[in-house]
């Protein structure tokens, strides 16, 4: 059962108000609302002072194992209307074996692919989308990559509403199927995720669906702040000395960046930060130019390419949330290519077991390419955030063949 099976009535709620990210303008909670007059992403701001008196330390520990057990933290104030596949809590899996032979005193990856449709997206998408029932909303929209459209799907078919989800055409087919076979109507655009969100933005007016592109609705960003407090959780009320995050539109880096600051504020954490380090691929790298350039804002990545998708976002509406606060934090970003993600991938799984999903393998190689570089020292404790599960994204072919009609020459498959 999770938590939302067993829980009727009121939560307890501190949300204050929400905020322009720019601006800093207010705007009143309890309503819908997209971006700001301004158009910019809106943050969800808590009355931090009263939220953590209401919590503690002690009483996490006896609740459920999921996000919803940081509800105080979160935006829903009725358990009705929480739409829940069971947000686990992710392991962080130890690469001892790889930190041992390159002298890495700790390397950790934040396996997210355990989560309900196999993607870091369930946590958004869970706490969005029960923030989207809350307030009365029937149908909803998404451009997509693959992974936050199936997650989209999955939540909308559960709380009983309609969704649309329109994805690049050469999105990876195991997210268009699991996004058309859990309920949404998916359409596969010939251009990139930039081109398929100017779709779901024309089409509000006409067909009333609700907008739930990454950062232009306040709450997926609260649903992948909970990374950022599991995290802290699991580390013992600390956090590591830097975390390498395969960056998109960026909400989960945004999103741990507040965690962390709301739990400085509620006297959790103290005042060490972890260098954010934001990876990108060298064919789709916006954020990590503007980062080199010293720019507060990204410009369009013209043609667009890599093995993983999941960060091939050209354009980012959040790209100043994402510098700000790597540029806070004392950290940088930086660019992978497709054949060092390949590379890691494989190393990672022939030695220690674990199956990474290619935006997790590009944070393991700008881990390595960091280290190489001297931007990190092997003293550092590292986590790498892996946010699907391996197993969406097609695999090499292994396998040799045996021939029953002939006999099985043992000796040579020992290596
Ligand atoms: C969406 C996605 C990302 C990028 O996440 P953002 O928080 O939007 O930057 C990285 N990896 C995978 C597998 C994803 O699905």
């Amino acid at each position: 059962m999770t938590y939302a099976d067993n829980t009727r009535g009121e939560l307890p709620s501190f949300v204050s108000h929400l905020e322009c990210s720019r601006s800093g303008e207010r705007y009143p909670a309890g309503e819908l609302h997209n971006l700001s007059d301004g158009g910019f992403p809106l943050l969800v701001r808590y009355d931090l002072d009263r939220l953590g008196a209401a919590v503690d330390k002690q009483a996490l520990l006896e609740r459920t194992s999921d996000l919803w057990r940081y509800r105080e933290f979160l935006p829903v104030t009725r358990a009705e209307n929480i739409v829940s596949l069971g947000e686990v809590t992710t392991p962080l899996i130890s690469l001892s074996r790889i930190a041992a032979s390159r002298g890495a005193n700790r390397i950790d990856v934040k396996d997210e692919g355990r989560l309900p449709t196999g993607s870091f997206k369930a946590r958004g998408v869970a706490v969005a989308l029960s923030m989207a029932k809350e307030l009365g909303v029937r149908s909803v929209a998404m451009p997509t990559n693959g992974n936050a459209g199936a997650a989209l799907s999955a939540y909308a078919s559960r709380a009983g509403m309609k969704s649309y989800v329109f994805c690049p055409g050469d999105t990876p087919e195991i997210n268009i199927a699991e996004t058309g076979i859990q309920g949404a109507e998916v359409f596969r655009v010939n251009g990139l995720i930039n081109d398929c969100g100017k779709i779901v933005g024309e089409g509000k007016a006409p067909t009333g669906w609700f907008d739930f592109s990454t950062l232009k609705e306040p709450y997926r960003i609260e649903g992948k702040k909970t990374m950022g407090l599991e995290l802290a959780e699991q580390l013992g009320w600390s956090v590591p000395d830097v975390i390498f995050y395969p960056t998109g539109g960026g909400t989960g880096l945004i999103g741990m960046w507040k965690a962390f600051a709301e739990l400085e504020h509620i006297g959790w954490l103290g005042k060490k930060r972890p260098r954010m380090v934001a990876v990108q691929a060298e064919g789709c790298a916006p954020i990590v130019k503007a980062f080199e350039e010293g720019r507060e804002t990204a410009e369009l990545w013209e043609n667009a390419h890599t093995v993983a998708a999941g960060i091939r976002v050209p354009v980012a509406i959040g790209d100043f949330l994402i510098l700000q606060a790597v540029r806070e934090s004392d950290g940088f970003a930086i660019t992978v290519s497709d054949e060092a993600i390949e590379a890691g991938r494989t190393e990672v799984a022939g030695q220690e077991g674990l199956l990474l999903c290619p935006e997790g393998a590009a944070t393991y190689a700008a881990y390595l390419k960091s280290l190489d570089e001297g931007r990190v020292s092997a003293d550092d404790h590292a986590v790498l955030f892996n946010c699907a599960t391996g197993l969406k994204y097609p695999l090499p072919r292994y396998g040799a063949e045996l021939n029953l009609a002939q006999p099985v020459d043992f000796a040579s498959m020992v290596r």
